[in-house]
């Protein structure tokens, strides 16, 4: 009989075929397509029990693709429809330009998928953790292990051992590293990664404003700003600015109100009048990429693997594609799984996800430093970079045709 996933007495954990540190969303996804294989799996998180049941709403909205959609619902975590917002259209300008680039429309253009009149839907990332979260709920195969962090690794023939901050050990025939972009996991492993520290922030607040947003995201790049509205239930969108530290601290420091005013202004009145309708959540934002996805029995996924800039707005797509493409390594043409986190199924996994995610890692990387670049001979190359991916359409295909298909992809 299945039983309620809680915390185990750790001196009574026996060698699992699953470790994996860290119960965000994608950590969480991973468990629930193992245990679906009758793999055993521990979860492990830092985070208390209860702020993973219940997670504060982080501001954070998720572009989920129809085939992340999927995923999702094939492994049991169901978010209700009214609490997705459609995105109908995604749209790209430089600067004040009036001239902006259709980076993807259901219906415009016929990037979105067949039959479908949306090109993916807007969530609330704690709405997801959530979800998530009540899914691995009763299911047999997993075991939660809640406020403790992971101190060391160890190793034996055929086995990791995951060594815990009160001296735990957790053994395992593979570890997965699925604790977000600054990964301990993916250090105590000894794998390498590029953490670059953009030196700029993040805000995010929801808010209401006068003029419909007919479901389409905006996002403006201007020099040290980037700002971006995504489209959210009635008229309630959410705004994505980043801002030099600077531009941070004196926005966070107004009022609702003259913050409001500011953002009506900021965003050139696109939407009309805005009102707050949600606190300001302020990130440091950074990027990272680990060199090399895959150790002795340890595996590094969703964030831990690759950390995009917002920008993409595909971070958890991507993090989700890299679960699915794990699962895949692990079980041979549909067979049972022999020995899980045998090197050779690692190593297609790492070939596999590090093709997708390096050239995304390269193009984003380069579209930041275009679109943050303030000299003027960056504003000529990207009215030119718009220009002529309107007409040959690369950035399209870089920022949700190649992504979409490659999180169905296997
Ligand atoms: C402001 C913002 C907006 C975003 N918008 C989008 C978007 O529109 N679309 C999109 O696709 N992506 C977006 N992303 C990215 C997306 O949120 C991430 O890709 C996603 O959350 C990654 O999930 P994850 O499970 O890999 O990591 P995380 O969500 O970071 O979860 C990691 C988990 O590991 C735990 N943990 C950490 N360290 C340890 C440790 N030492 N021991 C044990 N547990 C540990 C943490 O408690 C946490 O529960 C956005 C990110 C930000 C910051």
């Amino acid at each position: 009989m299945s039983q309620p996933a809680r915390d185990v007495a750790l001196k009574d954990v026996a060698i699992k075929d699953v470790a994996i540190v860290g119960a965000g969303p994608i950590g969480l996804c991973l468990a629930l397509e193992l245990a679906a294989l009758d793999l055993s799996v521990t979860l492990i998180d830092a985070a208390p029990y209860t702020a993973l049941a219940s997670p504060d709403d982080d501001g954070r909205e998720i572009a989920l693709t129809h085939a992340s959609r999927e995923q999702l619902a094939a492994a049991g975590i169901d978010i209700p429809a009214r609490q997705m917002a459609p995105i109908r259209e995604a749209r790209l300008y430089n600067g004040a330009s009036p001239r902006g680039m259709t980076l993807a429309s259901a219906r415009g253009e016929g990037r979105g998928r067949e039959g479908q009149d949306s090109i993916g839907q807007l969530v609330a990332n704690h709405v997801i953790r959530r979800a998530a979260f009540e899914a691995v709920q009763g299911v047999e195969h997993i075991q939660l292990v809640t406020g403790r962090r992971v101190s060391a690794l160890g190793a034996g023939p055929g086995w990791r051992s995951v060594l815990l901050d009160d001296q735990a050990q957790i053994p395992a025939r593979l570890v997965v590293a699925a604790d977000g972009r600054l990964s301990a996991t993916r250090r105590l492993a000894g794998l390498s990664a590029q953490i670059h520290d953009t030196g700029q922030r993040l805000l995010v607040r929801r808010m209401a404003h006068a003029r419909p947003h007919r479901e389409v995201t905006w996002s403006w790049f201007s020099g040290e700003r980037g700002l971006a509205l995504l489209p959210l239930a009635g008229d309630t969108a959410s705004l994505v600015m980043t801002l030099p530290p600077h531009d941070a601290e004196w926005l966070k420091a107004l009022s609702s109100e003259a913050f409001a005013a500011e953002a009506t202004r900021l965003y050139q009145g696109s939407v009309g009048e805005m009102s707050c309708r949600g606190t300001l959540h302020d990130y440091p934002l950074s990027v990272s990429r680990a060199e090399h996805l895959v150790a002795d029995r340890v595996a590094l996924v969703g964030d831990a693997a690759v950390g995009l800039h917002p920008v993409t707005a595909h971070g958890f797509n991507v993090g989700l594609a890299s679960v699915r493409r794990l699962v895949d390594a692990l079980t041979h043409h549909d067979k049972a799984v022999e020995d899980v986190g045998a090197p050779a199924q690692l190593a297609v996994y790492a070939r596999h996800h590090q093709r997708v995610i390096l050239p995304l890692w390269h193009a984003s990387r380069a579209l930041v430093a275009l679109y943050g670049d303030t000299r003027p001979p960056a504003r000529i190359v990207r009215h030119l970079a718009l220009g002529a991916a309107r007409r040959a359409g690369p950035l399209q295909w870089l920022m949700e045709g190649y992504l979409a298909k490659s999180a169905a992809r296997r």
